[in-house]
């Protein structure tokens, strides 16, 4: 059986507090596969930062 994870839908920007909003992936999309990297990009700083999916280190 296939364990899928459905990535967050945004994320704070470490840097600026920001949200971030993944790119090429949007809510209601598949799942995707734990170790998928899902860029997301910040929308105030326009930094990226690529997540891991279902790496959960807090
Ligand atoms: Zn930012």
């Amino acid at each position: 059986m296939r364990t899928v994870i459905e990535p967050d839908h945004e994320i704070v920007c470490v840097d600026c507090g920001g949200t971030c909003y993944p790119l090429g992936w949007y809510p209601g999309d598949e799942p995707l596969d734990p170790g998928t990297v899902l860029p997301y990009r910040c929308k105030d700083c326009l930094d990226r930062w690529d997540i891991v999916i279902g790496d959960s280190t807090d």
